[in-house]
């Protein structure tokens, strides 16, 4: 079983990481930051909601967030693991998923905090080029994160097993630590 939560910084490999991590451990990858983006490009009332925080670098209000994790962790795919990337980033989404997860009857294994140097995430999303990936929403965003989802690091750290990794070396050597955490040879 494999359950994990995804902590970072915007432009950490977040994404990329998690894609790797999924396919080799075969669980399904939830980004709540895919699924707004998608519904963005649908516009769909959720994403008709999320684009103007979205493009200003804010967190969408929680109540988009939360009926829509509740929805995705039912989905039978999710029943034998899961890889939350983006999700939670606030200490009331990590208190709801916290009692979701108790409902369901799930426990979370591993919150893996990539750490990557400030200067360095923001040369990475200069270079990544997305909507939201202009200077000024970039460093609100590294804000947002700061005060709002670093806090997370705390309240995991001794109560689950947080496992901090250097992002900030090669793709590859990355993946392999990721995966070996995954695998139980590094705790
Ligand atoms: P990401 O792809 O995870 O960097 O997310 C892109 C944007 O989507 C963020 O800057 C937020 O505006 C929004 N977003 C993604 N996940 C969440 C979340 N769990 N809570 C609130 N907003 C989110």
């Amino acid at each position: 079983m494999t359950r994990v939560i995804f902590l970072g910084p915007p432009g950490a490999g977040k994404g990329t990481q998690a894609q790797i991590l999924c396919e080799s451990a075969n669980v399904p990858h939830i980004s709540t930051g895919d699924i707004l983006r998608a519904a963005v490009k649908e516009k769909s009332a959720l994403g008709q909601k999320a684009e103007g925080y979205m493009s200003a670098g804010e967190l969408v209000p929680d109540e988009l967030i939360l009926g829509l994790i509740r929805e995705r962790l039912e989905k039978k795919d999710a029943a034998s693991g899961w890889l939350l990337d983006g999700f939670p980033r606030n200490v009331e989404q990590a208190e709801f998923l916290n009692e979701l997860l108790e409902e369901i009857g799930q426990t979370c294994e591993f919150v893996i905090n990539l750490e990557v140097p400030d200067e360095e995430l923001v040369s990475r999303l200069l270079a990544r080029g997305r909507s939201d990936d202009k200077e000024a929403v970039i460093r609100n965003r590294l804000e947002v994160y700061r005060e709002q989802t670093e806090p997370l690091i705390d309240l995991y750290n001794g109560k689950e097993k947080l496992v901090s990794v250097d992002g900030n070396q090669d793709m590859a050597l990355v993946s392999e630590e990721l995966k070996g955490i995954i695998q139980g040879k590094k705790s």
